[in-house]
Formats: structure tokens, C-alpha cells, sequence
């Protein structure tokens, strides 16, 4: 089987600990307000390669992974490629690399999505919105199956980084925030929480591309606001196995 990867980022120093080879796979199902990739959004933009195809453009970067790095599968939506993950994971393992899922865990959970993160050294965990109604208003989806995603995580105990992109305007407030914390609190899996600012790097994607930006006219989140947010979430988060 063939995954469908929209591009490809070597020696990448975020998005996981270490040094990373980011794969981007092509396709998602949701839409973000914010997101800063829709170029990534529909399968058919990706580039089909075969398993052992990407292990052999990753293996030659094994030297930089040392014992923290490897691969990040991203998107788009990697789970939605959780098969093709699934057939590369074993051919990673005998090459000694491990990777993480960056994911937004909105996929049904199937077999396959299981089985990528059975095999995976652990999550990140893009926690959108904290519950149904904001989830659907700013991403086009109900969060049930991130929920089901995150209870699964619990039962195997995978770790996992949660992350949140913070809007202004839009979950910029610690009421708000006191909501993401309730959804998390008690779930052994979540190892960190962790808050991410939103940006204006991709605007011109939405121009390339002749879509509507949705964002259009909100501007980057203040770093200092970003500080006291992450300030106000350490303080109020109850990790069980941090
Ligand atoms: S999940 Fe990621 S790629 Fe998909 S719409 Fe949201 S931000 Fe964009």
C-alpha cells in the first residue's frame, strides 16, 4: 500500500522531542479556523510512496535521531493513513527508529488507527476545542472521537502531549482554558499540556489557494499572553504520570 505524503521536513527541531524527519501526510478531515495548512487538507495533493520507499529516505537521517529523535507522522491528518502507518512501522523498528503521531485524534477508532498507536512512542495530541459545541463550530466536527481517542490512550497508556493552538479572541481566556483543563484532568495518558500560539504564516496559503481565511483579519498571539496562559494551565493541570 502507498501512503499519500503532501512533503517531507528533515532534521526538524520541533513537533516532538529530538531531532525529527516530519512526514506530512496528505488529507484531513477537519477544518480548523486557524489552520495554517490547507494545502494538506485533501488526499489527492499528496505524492504516493511506499513503505519501505519512505524507510529508506528516513534511515538515511538515523545518525542525527540519537536516542530521542525519529519520525513525526503529521498532516494534514496522519490517522488517516493509520493502514500505511501501520505496514511502515514494523519496517522503522528493524531500522531502530521509533516515531510519534501528531494528531488531532478526530478519526473513527478502527483497527488500523489502534494499531498506529499501539506501535508509536507516543502523541501529540492537538486538543482543539474542549467540548462538542466549540469543537464543531471552529473545526466543522463533533469532538466524540477525540474523546474515544483520548480514552484509548488511557487504556494503553500511551504518552501523550496534549497541545491547544490559542486564538485571540477565541479561547484566549483562563474561563475558557478552566474547560480544556476539566476535559484532561484525570486522563493517566496526558503526560503535558502544552499551549501554542496561533500565527499569520499560512495566510497566504488561503490567497494561493483562492479559499476563504476565516481568520482573516485576527493577528498573531501575543507572546506574553501565550507566557501567562501556559503559566495559568501548569498551575491548574493534575498530571499522573508526568
Ligand atoms: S487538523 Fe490540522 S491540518 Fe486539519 S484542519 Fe485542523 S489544523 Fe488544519
Amino acid at each position: 500500500m502507498d501512503g499519500y505524503v503532501h512533503s517531507f521536513e528533515s532534521m526538524a527541531a520541533v513537533d516532538g522531542a529530538g531531532i525529527r524527519y516530519a512526514v506530512f501526510l496528505a488529507g484531513c478531515p477537519l477544518r480548523c479556523v486557524y489552520c495554517h495548512n490547507p494545502d494538506t487538507w485533501h488526499r489527492s495533493v499528496g505524492k504516493p510512496i511506499s513503505a519501505e520507499a519512505l524507510v529508506r529516505k528516513v534511515a538515511r537521517y538515523k545518525p542525527y535521531f540519537k536516542t530521542t529523535g525519529g519520525v513525526t507522522f503529521s498532516g494534514g491528518e496522519p490517522l488517516c493513513q493509520a493502514a500505511f502507518i501501520c505496514e511502515t512501522a514494523p519496517l522503522l523498528s528493524r531500522e531502530g527508529i521509533g516515531y510519534i503521531l501528531d494528531t488531532s485524534g478526530a478519526v473513527p477508532l478502527t483497527d488500523e488507527v489502534r494499531c498506529a498507536i499501539d506501535r508509536s512512542d507516543g502523541l501529540l495530541l492537538d486538543l482543539k476545542f474542549p467540548d462538542d459545541d466549540l469543537y464543531l463550530r471552529y473545526t466543522g466536527h463533533g469532538i466524540d472521537e477525540v474523546l474515544r481517542t483520548l480514552a484509548y490512550l488511557d487504556e494503553v497508556n500511551k504518552p501523550t502531549v496534549v497541545r491547544t493552538v490559542i486564538v485571540p479572541g477565541i479561547n484566549d481566556r483562563e474561563d475558557i482554558l478552566r474547560r480544556y483543563l476539566d476535559r484532561l484532568n484525570g486522563h493517566r495518558c496526558v503526560r503535558r499540556y502544552e499551549l501554542l500560539p496561533f500565527h499569520t504564516m499560512g495566510f497566504f496559503k488561503y490567497e494561493n489557494l483562492a479559499i476563504p481565511n476565516p481568520l482573516s483579519d485576527k493577528e498573531a498571539l501575543p507572546h506574553d499572553v501565550l507566557e501567562r496562559l501556559q503559566s495559568f494551565v501548569n498551575a491548574n493541570i493534575t498530571l499522573q504520570n508526568a
